[in-house]
């Protein structure tokens, strides 16, 4: 295991071939660890993806990727993974950051979700006893010279309020949508206002009422190397961002795809909340276009790395986990 985490360092947590992998009890100890390591690792960070690549030719100049982390909540593995008593992970209480991706390319501010935390609102059994909460995203992006009024897109994953939470901002006793300029995207099937929640009226409810949302079918082709791939099983609606380009690797950000390293290196797991059989389908999808154009993958709540570096290896799976962290 290697560590770096300096300012834009990068982190190797494993190199695993095959079935090999990570060991499922170092899942237990790696967010401590790196807690350790890092201890300021939620501030943000600038990346430059193809940096890991060490290869010139595939350098985005003009593209710049944030990763921006508002905070951390706790999940009990069993609970949420209805895991026997004798597996390795039973018990575990992992903590799970909750990031949005700010992309930057030449005429496009692009947000991949909006994420909010807000531990008033969480049950306590979800809160991390200590944990001193990050500046929020729209103190982030302030901090990191990101308008919020020059965005020009915001890609909702799925309608769980983590990811879109941050989409509305109060303005003298009013609400008003944090990212005026942008078109805000929300795939039909997880547009449920009969379900909303006072705290969902608040923000997608705002956002539609602003004429700001485009309700999106499918696969949607934005331009400039960016379209929408539905990726449904979190939610009905869950879809996921792709950033190509012509020259490099392709870009996934999954959003709830996956939410611990288990689920990701042994696709038999799915948290209990999600349909299992679309799941499955669309982490089949995931793997082969990004294992097969030898893409990253950026999650939003995965605990050490952010995201991953895939590849095909001989033996056709992954062939390594290595990136950033924070
Ligand atoms: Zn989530």
């Amino acid at each position: 295991m290697e560590r770096l985490c300096q300012d834009g360092a990068w982190v190797t947590i494993a190199s695993f071939a095959g079935e090999g992998y990570l060991p499922g009890n170092c899942f237990a100890v790696l967010d401590d660890l790196l807690d350790w390591f890092c201890p300021n690792r939620f501030l943000t960070d600038r990346i430059e993806p193809t940096a890991l690549k060490g290869d010139k030719g595939t350098k985005m100049e003009s593209i710049e990727i944030t990763p921006l982390n508002v905070g951390k909540v706790q999940f009990d593995l069993s609970e949420i993974y209805h895991l026997p008593a004798d597996h390795e992970l039973a018990g575990v209480v992992a903590h799970l950051p909750v990031f949005s991706y700010h992309i930057s390319l030449p005429g496009r501010s692009v947000l991949v979700d909006a994420a909010d935390f807000d531990p008033k609102a969480m049950h306590k059994s979800f809160l991390v006893p200590g944990y001193v909460q990050p500046p929020t995203l729209l103190q982030q992006m302030d901090s990191l010279g990101i308008a919020a009024e020059e965005v020009t897109d915001v890609v909702i994953t799925h309608a769980h309020y983590d990811h879109f939470g941050a989409l509305t901002k109060e303005v003298d006793g009013c609400l008003q949508p944090t990212f005026p300029s942008a078109r805000h995207y929300l795939n039909v099937a997880d547009w449920q206002p009969e379900r909303f929640e006072e705290r969902d009226q608040r923000t997608l409810g705002v956002v539609e009422q602003s004429s700001l949302l485009t309700f999106v079918e499918g696969s949607v082709d934005l331009q400039d190397g960016l379209s929408i791939l539905p990726l449904p099983g979190e939610t009905p609606g869950h879809q996921i961002l792709h950033l190509s380009q012509s020259e490099g690797p392709g870009c996934y950000f999954a959003g709830d795809l996956y939410h611990h390293q288990l689920e990701f290196v042994d696709t038999r797991w799915n948290v209990i909340w999600a349909d299992t059989t679309m799941m499955k389908a669309s982490k089949e999808t995931l793997m082969r276009r990004a294992g097969a154009d030898g893409g990253f993958v950026y999650f939003t709540h995965m605990t050490g790395p952010y995201f991953v570096e895939l590849a095909e290896s001989a033996a056709g799976t992954v062939r390594s986990w290595q990136g950033g962290t924070r």
